[in-house]
């Protein structure tokens, strides 16, 4: 194990904590896994398993009977192959940029063809071989963004794909969050049609808000993300997930300021009284984002402590009037998301998602891993780390 990812480690002095529970995202895996009986369950563990730690949290999931992962990025399939053992499957959702043929082939990495020019990359690189290379190919129900249209799925050519195998069709909803959406059955419908291009291949659509809509969204293979990490597949319905990450910062100043001390850069906010106040040891370099200035609040012992003015690069300053004199004190920690304040709460008074704030947390924080009680790292691991 490398030091980040060592086991309930405490670092005394830490400015934040960053505490990820394994076995409430093992049991979330287990969960979505039960959403989908004799389905493949993949795992979406881009951008660094949305900034958890994909070295750490995939291995996790292995154990939990994953085999099949999605990453976005080249450099991220290959630093899962080199921890992942031989029995999963990684696929690259943005697909081969020419020049990563060669090492998708030798790290057996599946890419996602997004696009006729993809998988025609792909094909030549298979021609030059003895056996068939594997392939997704994603098409575009209504989002703009990757995937073949119907147009051309239409004009494809069997000689476009004659030496792939293509594992799945698959395709991504804009909208899955909306529950009610009437756009989601509509897709589900665009998907069921273009994929008939391709009858006997398996179909892979839902990602975690999709899982939720309902059995005919399910298909061959489900790639939840966020659910994963405790965040709330849908904003339409109470989340189901366990809570994955808890987030404590360290006050490292308090100080009382009589009314009419301007507090933070630019002066934004004025103490109409005076006020007592904490300053804590991270900011929006720790992905706690600027448009929380003067809006979001941290908690401590369930009193919710204001930010007040402008947030920082490294610090925030925040309202602890409300709290009994000289509770809280230099090193003494306040809560900026667990039991008084969900990744939600804090992302909406962000104006953001949760998405974003997880994958923005940064590496400033101590991070503390708490692993399931069985857990014993793939062979793959043991060998690297000895
Ligand atoms: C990120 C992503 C997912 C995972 O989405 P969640 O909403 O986090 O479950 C699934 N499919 C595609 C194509 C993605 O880009």
């Amino acid at each position: 194990m490398t030091s980040s990812t060592s086991r309930n480690q405490s670092a005394e002095g830490a400015s934040g904590y960053l505490t990820i529970d394994l076995m409430a995202l093992r049991d979330n895996y287990l969960l979505l896994v039960d959403k989908a009986p004799n389905r493949i369950t993949a795992a979406v563990v881009k951008a660094d398993a949305y900034g958890l730690g994909a070295e750490t949290i995939s291995p996790v999931l292995y154990q939990a009977g994953c085999r099949h992962y999605f990453v976005a990025h080249i450099n991220e399939a290959i630093s899962l192959r080199n921890i992942l053992p031989s029995d999963t499957e990684i696929y690259l959702l943005n697909g081969l940029q020419p020049s990563n043929q060669d090492i998708c082939v030798s790290k057996n990495i599946t890419p996602v063809a997004n696009s006729l020019e993809q998988l025609v990359l792909w094909n030549t690189k298979a021609k030059s071989m003895s056996e068939k290379l594997d392939v997704i190919i994603q098409i575009d129900t209504g989002m703009a963004r990757l995937g073949f249209s119907i147009d051309d799925i239409q004009h494809l050519n069997h000689s476009d794909f004659d030496r792939l195998n293509i594992k799945f069709i698959m395709s991504h909803l804009a909208c899955a969050d909306e529950y009610d959406s009437t756009h989601n059955t509509h897709k589900l419908h665009n998907f069921i049609a273009m994929s008939s291009a391709f009858p006997d291949v398996q179909k892979c659509f839902a990602n975690s808000a999709g899982v939720l809509l309902g059995d005919e969204f399910i298909h061959s293979m489900i790639r939840p993300g966020i659910a994963l990490y405790g965040g709330a597949p849908s904003g339409s319905i109470t989340n189901p997930m366990k809570p994955v990450v808890k987030l404590e910062i360290a006050v490292i100043q308090t100080r009382t300021v009589p009314s009419g001390t301007a507090v933070g850069y630019g002066a934004s906010f004025v103490a109409p009284a005076e006020m007592r106040l904490a300053t804590i040891a991270a900011g929006y370099a720790d992905g706690l984002p600027r448009s929380l200035s003067n809006k979001g609040a941290f908690y401590y012992q369930g009193t919710r402590l204001p930010i007040i003015g402008r947030v920082s690069m490294d610090s925030i300053i925040i309202d602890i009037s409300e709290l009994p004199t000289n509770t809280l004190k230099l090193g003494d920690l306040v809560e900026a998301i667990g039991t008084y304040q969900t990744l939600e709460d804090l992302a909406e008074d962000a104006g953001t998602i949760s998405y974003e704030i997880l994958t923005s947390l940064g590496s400033r924080y101590h991070r503390n891993y708490i692993y399931p009680d069985d857990f014993s790292a793939p062979e793959i691991l043991m060998k690297k780390n000895r």
